[in-house]
């Protein structure tokens, strides 16, 4: 089929139990040839990820509190070495980051060992993020020197394994990606160094209908495209980043997203487009706040619009909604970007629009079902189960894409909702 491109993410590197499954997975098909590392995650739900560590060690205040954090990243890897017994022995590294190592540089430590020590593991070629991604001035990717490094790396090596998460800034400084951007780092490396295939290995059996906080073992959802998952991971799915399959477009490189710990069972595979007419997913997320702006033909004119979204894009750099009516506009916002600003915000819509009134609905959550070519089946099943329970719709958009219908409503009716829905379209689209 031709060169493979992995990524391992936290939770399957957490250990050095978890490395050896990983290593399995990667031994038994030769074609898995640029492995991609996250830094390791929690081993129990009370534990700490090693870059929230790093996180924490970077704006310690004293000197001691920078060390005690240290020791415990340090020792995660020492006891992972040791387990594995591999010979490496990182001191002289450890020494060099705790005296001079900061922000970004720091945080990506992580990553870092973690390639060095899986490098080891799997006996391939450990290549340095900061030799292989590199970044443009506007900080945007710099594609064609990412191409041509990753071309001589993989003429050189067969295979190799490279952080992510991090790259090289235009003036060769560390720079991070956003959090959770080793499965970035993972597609640039597929795009780059010419995979076939994109394999992202996460602790879940791919991308679930709902989710298995609230719906007790949902189905993996087969097929997505490329733009349903986009609009999944950025309503709160949080299994794959939603800027990670951007790198692949050019391309049109598949993604597979499977588990670690059952690499046998079901999984997700990601295309550049689908074709069947199947739902896609079930996704929920509380904290909105919208805020209704009431004044003679606001909605109508193009200026008041303008000068409003300039208002609260001062505050939040998101409105998901701008529902306007002749007379009204309303501005749909995440309630933790505004929370200490509400009133503020309200004064000067008085002021500055002279607005009658400015009305504020709080506690809203937001579900969007996502499915191709099943939005009008989807919104009749979804208002007519909110109708079911009493839940009354305070917006309503069909989506720009129109790849699926989000509904806002009272945020203490989302678990019931998503429960009730998708016993339903379980019964539709998996026949059971
Ligand atoms: N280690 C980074 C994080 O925790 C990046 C990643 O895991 O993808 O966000």
């Amino acid at each position: 089929m031709g060169r493979k491109a992995v990524k391992f993410g936290g939770t399957s590197l957490c250990d050095a139990a978890q490395m050896k499954k990983a290593a399995e997975i990667v031994l038994s098909d030769a074609e898995r040839q640029i492995i991609v590392v996250s830094a390791p995650g929690k081993r129990t739900p009370k534990d700490e990820k090693i870059t929230d560590l790093l996180i924490r060690m970077d704006v310690a205040k004293t000197l001691s509190e920078r060390k005690k954090i240290f020791s415990i990243v340090c020792d995660r890897f020492d006891t992972m070495i040791k387990m594995l017994s591999l010979p490496i022995d990182f001191r002289e590294e450890y020494a060099d980051i705790l005296e001079n190592f900061k922000g970004d540089a720091l945080i990506s430590r992580g990553e870092y060992f973690c390639a060095r020590i899986f490098a080891a593991l799997l006996g391939f070629t450990f290549v340095d993020a900061s030799d292989a991604i590199f970044f443009q001035k506007d900080g945007s990717l710099d594609v064609a020197k990412t191409r041509a490094h990753f071309h001589t790396w993989m003429v050189q090596e067969k295979h190799i394994v490279l952080p992510g998460f991090y790259g090289s800034d235009f003036d060769g400084k560390i720079k991070v990606f956003p959090r959770g951007g080793s499965d970035i780092t993972g597609a640039i490396a597929a795009d780059a160094g010419d995979a076939s295939l994109y394999e992202n290995f996460t602790d879940v059996n791919g991308f679930l209908l709902a989710d298995p906080k609230i719906v007790s073992d949902p189905k993996t959802v087969p097929v997505l495209s490329y733009h349903a998952l986009r609009r999944l991971s950025s309503m709160g799915a949080s299994v794959f980043h939603a800027d990670a399959v951007l790198p692949l477009y050019e391309k049109k490189i598949p993604v597979l997203i499977r588990n670690t710990n059952l690499p046998e069972g079901a999984f997700t595979t990601v295309l550049p487009q689908k074709k069947d007419r199947s739902v896609d997913g079930i996704v929920g997320q509380k904290g909105y706040t919208l805020f209704s702006v009431y004044a003679p033909s606001v909605g109508e004119n193009i200026d008041d619009f303008q000068r409003l979204l300039s208002l609260f894009g001062t505050y939040t750099s998101f409105v998901y909604s701008t529902p306007r009516t002749i007379d009204a506009c309303g501005f749909l916002v995440r309630n933790e970007d505004v929370a200490s600003e509400k009133e503020t915000i309200i004064q000067k819509i008085y002021e500055e629009f002279h607005a009658h009134q400015v009305v504020l609905t709080e506690n809203m959550a937001l579900l969007s079902i996502i499915g191709e070519y099943s939005s009008s089946q989807n919104a009749g099943l979804l208002l007519q189960t909110m109708d079911e329970i009493g839940a009354e719709a305070l917006l309503l958009d069909g989506g720009a894409d129109r790849l699926g219908i989000t509904v806002g409503f009272d945020a203490d009716y989302l678990q019931d909702l998503i429960r009730r829905l998708y016993g339903k379209l379980e019964k539709i689209f998996f026949d059971v």
